[in-house]
C-alpha cells in the first residue's frame, strides 16, 4: 500500500487527488496537510504541519504553493520520503531545492499531470519539425479566475518546447500586446493568459505561416485528468531510485500503473 501525504489537501487539486485515491486499492491517504481548512470527508489525519507526519517510505504529493514546495523538498530529503510535485509559479530557489532533494529521494515534477498534455508536447515537437522555421508561434491559455500565477506553468513548458525545438533558448516571450505594438518580430513567442469563470485548464499552441495556420489544443474538462496522473506518479516514485523524474519517465515506464 502506497502511503500518500497530501500537501495542499484542502485545495482544488488536493481534494481531486483524495477523491481519486478513494477509488484506488493500492493507495491510501495517510495524512492531509493544509494551512487553511480541513474537510472531514477526506480521510487521513489533518494537520497544518508537514513536519508532524512525513516519514520514511511515504510519498508526499505537493499541490500547494511555492513555499509549500520548498518545505516539502527539504522535509522529503531529510526524512527519506519520495516527492510528487505539481505546484506551479516556481523560481530558481525552488528548482535548486528540488534538485538537492533528488540527490537523496525520488522526485517527479510536472507543471501538468495530464497525459493529454504530454501528448500535446510531443505533437508540438513533431509540428515544429514539419513546418518552416519562420512560422509564428502564439500560446493561449485559459484558467479559472482564482489561479494565482500567469502565464500557467504548462504554457511556460510549451514555450520551452518551442525554444528547444528551434534551438533558440533565448527566444523572447511576448506577454500580451497593447497600443502600437508594431509588426510582429520573427522569433518571439506570444503568450496570452485568459482568466475567468471555472476553466480547469485549456492550452492552445498556434503556428501561423503564409496563408495557413495550425492549432494544437488540449482541454482539461475536470481535475480528474491531473489527479489520475498524480497518483500514477506516486506509484512510480514509490519504487524509483533517488533522482529527478518527469512525466516522460512515467509514460515510458513498462511497469506503469495508471
Ligand atoms: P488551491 O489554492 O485550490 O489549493 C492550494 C491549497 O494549498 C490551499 O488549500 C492552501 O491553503 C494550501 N497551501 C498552500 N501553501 C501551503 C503550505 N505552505 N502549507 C500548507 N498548505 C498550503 O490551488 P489548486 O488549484 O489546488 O492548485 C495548487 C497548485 O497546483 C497551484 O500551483 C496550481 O497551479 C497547481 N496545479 C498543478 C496541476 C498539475 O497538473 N501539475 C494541476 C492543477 C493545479
Amino acid at each position: 500500500m502506497i502511503r500518500v501525504v497530501l500537501l495542499g489537501a484542502a485545495g482544488r487539486m488536493g481534494r481531486a487527488i483524495a477523491a481519486a485515491a478513494g477509488t484506488a486499492n493500492d493507495v491510501t491517504i495517510k495524512a492531509c496537510i493544509d494551512r487553511e481548512a480541513n474537510f472531514p470527508e477526506v480521510g487521513g489525519v489533518w494537520t497544518s504541519s508537514a513536519a508532524d507526519v512525513v516519514a520514511a517510505g511515504d510519498v508526499v504529493a505537493d499541490f500547494s504553493s511555492p513555499e509549500g514546495t520548498l518545505e516539502a523538498a527539504s522535509l522529503c530529503a531529510e526524512r527519506g520520503a519520495a516527492l510528487v510535485t505539481g505546484t506551479t509559479g516556481l523560481g530558481e530557489a525552488h528548482a535548486a531545492a528540488l534538485k538537492a532533494a533528488a540527490a537523496r529521494v525520488a522526485v517527479l515534477q510536472a507543471a501538468n499531470f495530464s497525459l493529454g498534455v504530454l501528448a500535446l508536447q510531443r505533437a508540438l515537437r513533431a509540428a515544429l519539425r514539419a513546418v518552416p522555421p519562420g512560422w509564428d508561434v502564439e500560446i493561449v491559455e485559459r484558467h479559472h479566475r482564482a489561479k494565482l500565477d500567469s502565464p500557467s506553468g504548462t504554457a511556460l513548458v510549451l514555450a520551452g518546447e518551442v525554444r528547444a525545438g528551434r534551438g533558440t533558448e533565448t527566444a523572447p516571450l511576448r506577454h500580451g500586446r497593447e497600443g502600437r505594438a508594431g509588426p510582429r518580430p520573427g522569433g518571439e513567442i506570444g503568450m496570452h493568459a485568459v482568466r475567468g469563470g471555472t476553466w480547469v485548464g485549456d492550452h492552445t499552441v498556434l503556428l501561423a505561416g503564409e496563408g495557413e495556420w495550425l492549432e494544437l489544443r488540449h482541454v482539461a474538462q475536470d481535475r480528474t485528468a491531473f489527479a489520475t496522473g498524480a497518483l500514477a506518479a506516486a506509484r512510480f516514485v514509490a519504487r524509483a531510485a533517488p533522482g529527478r523524474y518527469t512525466l516522460e519517465h512515467l509514460a515510458s515506464d513498462p511497469g506503469r500503473v495508471t
